[in-house]
């Protein structure tokens, strides 16, 4: 007969729970989610003897406080599930910060058995760890692993197995936080005991502290239970707050995460940790932060690196570029040739090869960038990046964490911002979340990349790194900006503390390089190839029906045919040279085929839409086709280059003739350099993606989010358009 024993594996993420869990249970896991979230939940079996050991790998986390949804899924588990031992993982390399963690179970109550991991890294650093003493100071069993081995989890278990025979009943155990907010928690835990208000569950103790830590699960759960009980609570709180803030100029939260700190410092003091090698030896990854993070050098060298990267992208794939741009112009020219007039080779060669060609033709461009980034990442310097910007986010009520947010969704240049949006998951506080999740889309995301790529050659040739690093600052500029505006009026709140490793520098792999590059260069041709061909199939549809009507046609053909008629009388002499006069009627005959081309577009359902909000729309400097670009852009931002292509290539005579997008552009009079800043300002900022929008109503719990993010974007770029192009054709 075999017993069965429930346990639940915890710790900080990074710490190896997965590496554990992966080689705790082998292959005999269930993932599913736990009831009412998205947060994954992982189960598995081990065996010791004819014991069945259950474990539950919980969410990684850094505390218990209700901040985000990964904590209250693991706290709601251990309170409600009642597994026998929590397993405790921690980075024997970073004891400090994990044992802060493990101070909240103890005052939880619930049995611990704390594995010390990764000891070979910490061996690596001249870190020993005295597990004995540590243990004997923490009061629970501490056994040194190595997770990616397995060593010491045998040991691990034997020790679970002995504390879950041994302890039936939590025993909550008290940290001091000082005078004044202990004599608040007794009273408070007073009266939580002689009303037995929540204590069904939880510990009295407890409760009283997470009503100092404002929690937001704790508090709804009061008002619920006893809401005048629960307001004298909030008082007393409230009152604790004002006395700390006149005598210390510190909060209760602060207050509570010193003394847990404190707490730690003070064990470790006690000769747990032995350096082997010179306390002040310094890593050569501190070293090197010496000087890269260094508050005036840091800034310095990160401006450099990113214009770097930007001359490197522009100078070495201009010549890549432009082969593939005439190898699309040399394909529409071929497949003009071969076709026969009519609606399919319009299709092929306008809506096809013009708009998917278009988006393609950047692929080189985006490999660079790519390429370059990837080696930001592999090195590790992106952390060092989010690190020295958390000094100037909290300015703006943003936290450490919305900065990777940010890179994700193409801070650099290239990211994307749906799994920037998801990324927004690891804050805590759901007001600086909101603000991160609605300004990320912000960035230059790989789909908006092309087209400024497209806008900065075509009329900011002579310096384009210089024009992207601008854009770049001003991204960052602008989403910072809009999120303090947000962190001011709907989105009010208080900072909470943030926590940041840096990983140690490392050499990148050639190989990672080029796995990294490949995978999201491919990515942005699966795309080209799926999502955007479709759209730009719908949208050549739209951009070629309704034709002209036949008397319309008519006209033009009977125009041609003067004009053509013209030309017979002057049947040159052989051995004469062409007259100035045919080669006049040649170019009408050019200006009456484009017209018609214009007149037919105009007539399209897209250019009637385009037309209908050029009034507004001129404000701003932008054309009837420029609207029908930016309209097909809320589906993804890569269908404005290919509207684009489609819209000049359905206007244009011989296709290939002027060779790129780019050179048409540049040559167009409706086009100059001050149009072209306004439409990059408005396409970097306006309606998110639609998949982004859908996105973001997911992850901020209601679609209003997202209709927010569609309306509150598309208005405050527009404004930016208008004011810009006003301000830029009065001066220029
Ligand atoms: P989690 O975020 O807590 O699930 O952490 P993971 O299990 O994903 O581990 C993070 C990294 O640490 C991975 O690269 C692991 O291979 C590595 N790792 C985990 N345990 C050990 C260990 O005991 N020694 C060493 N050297 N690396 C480890
Ligand atoms: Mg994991």
């Amino acid at each position: 007969m075999s017993a069965n024993i429930k346990i639940a594996l915890a710790g900080n993420p990074n710490s190896g729970k997965t590496t554990l869990f992966n080689a705790l249970t082998g292959a005999r896991q269930h993932v599913g989610n736990y009831p009412g979230v998205t947060v994954e939940k992982k189960e598995g079996n081990y065996h010791l003897d004819n014991l069945t050991i259950n474990i539950v790998d919980l969410p990684g986390t850094y505390s218990l406080t209700a901040y985000s949804e990964e904590e209250v899924v693991a706290r709601d588990f251990l309170i409600f599930d009642k597994p026998q031992v929590i397993v405790n993982i921690i980075d024997a390399a970073n004891l400090e910060r994990n044992l802060y963690l493990t101070t909240q179970f103890f005052e939880l109550g619930i049995p611990v058995v704390i594995a010390l991991n990764m000891i070979d890294v910490a061996r690596d650093r001249g870190i020993e760890i005295k597990a004995d003493r540590l243990a004997d100071f923490l009061g629970v069993p501490v056994v040194p692993i190595v997770a990616r081995s397995g060593f010491g989890t045998q040991k691990l278990m034997e020790e679970t197995v002995r504390v879950a025979s041994k302890v039936k009943e939590w025993h909550p155990k008290a940290i001091s936080y000082g005078e004044d907010i202990d004599s608040t928690l007794l009273d408070l835990a007073e009266k939580i005991e002689a009303d037995n208000f929540l204590t069904a569950d939880y510990p009295s103790r407890w409760i009283a502290i997470k009503y100092l830590e404002n929690d937001q699960q704790i508090l709804d759960k009061g008002r619920e239970e006893d809401s005048s009980l629960s307001t004298c609570l909030e008082d007393k709180v409230a009152d604790l707050t004002r006395h700390l803030s006149d005598t210390m100029e510190t909060y209760p939260e602060a207050m509570v995460a010193d003394h847990r700190y404190g707490y730690i410092k003070g064990i470790l003091k006690k000769g747990v940790i032995a350096h082997k090698y010179d306390r002040d030896r310094l890593y050569t990854s501190d070293r090197i932060d010496k000087v890269l993070t260094n508050r005036f050098l840091g800034p310095l060298f990160m401006g450099l690196v990113l214009l770097g990267l930007y001359k490197f992208t522009f100078s070495y794939s201009e010549l890549p570029v432009s082969w593939l741009e005439s190898f699309f112009a040399l394909l529409a020219q071929v497949a003009d040739g071969l076709l026969p007039d009519g609606p399919l080779k319009s299709l092929i060669v306008s809506g096809i090869i013009g708009g998917v060609g278009g988006v393609l033709g950047f692929v080189p461009l985006i490999m660079f960038m790519f390429f370059g980034i990837a080696i930001l990442e592999d090195s590790g310097y992106l952390a060092r990046v989010a690190f020295m910007m958390d000094r100037i986010f909290r300015i703006f009520g943003l936290n450490g964490s919305s900065v990777m947010a940010y890179i994700v969704s193409g801070g650099i240049a290239g990211g994307c911002a749906v799994p920037g949006v998801m990324a927004t998951r690891t804050l805590r506080s759901p007001k600086e979340r909101m603000a991160t999740l609605l300004t990320a889309p912000f960035m230059n995301c790989g789909a908006k990349l092309p087209v400024l790529a497209l806008l900065i050659g075509a009329f900011f040739s002579e310096n384009q790194a210089g024009y992207m690093f601008f854009f770049t600052l001003l991204a960052w500029s602008v989403a910072l900006l809009v999120a303090k505006f947000l962190r001011l009026t709907i989105l009010r709140g208080d900072a909470t503390p943030f926590v940041l490793e840096l990983p140690p520098y490392r050499f990148p792999t050639l190989k990672g390089l080029m796995i990294h590059t490949w995978e999201k260069t491919w990515q942005y041709i699966k795309k080209a190839g799926t999502v955007i061909l479709g759209i730009s199939i719908i949208i050549w549809a739209m951009m070629t029906y309704p034709g002209l009507p036949e008397s319309e046609k008519a006209q033009f053909e009977a125009q041609r045919h003067a004009v053509e008629a013209s030309v017979a009388e002057f049947e040159p002499l052989p051995g004469d040279t062409v007259p100035g006069a045919v080669e006049e009627l040649q170019k009408r005959l050019v200006a009456i085929d484009r017209e018609e081309a214009e007149r037919g577009l105009r007539h399209s359902v897209a250019g009637r839409v385009g037309t209908a909000l050029e009034s507004v729309s001129q404000l701003a400097g932008f054309d009837w086709r420029t609207n029908i670009a930016l309209i097909g852009g809320i589906a993804a931002k890569e269908v404005v280059l290919s509207t684009l292509g489609t819209a000049y290539s359905l206007g244009e005579v011989d296709p290939g003739e002027s060779g790129s997008l780019a050179k048409t552009l540049a040559a167009d009079p409706g086009w100059n350099p001050v149009k072209a800043l306004s439409v990059l300002l408005f396409i970097s900022y306006y309606a998110p993606c639609f998949v982004t929008v859908v996105c973001i109503s997911k992850e901020a719990g209601s679609w209003k989010w997202g209709a927010f993010s569609m309306v509150f974007n598309t208005i405050f770029a527009f404004a930016l358009a208008i004011l810009v192009f006003q301000i830029g054709s009065l001066i220029s």
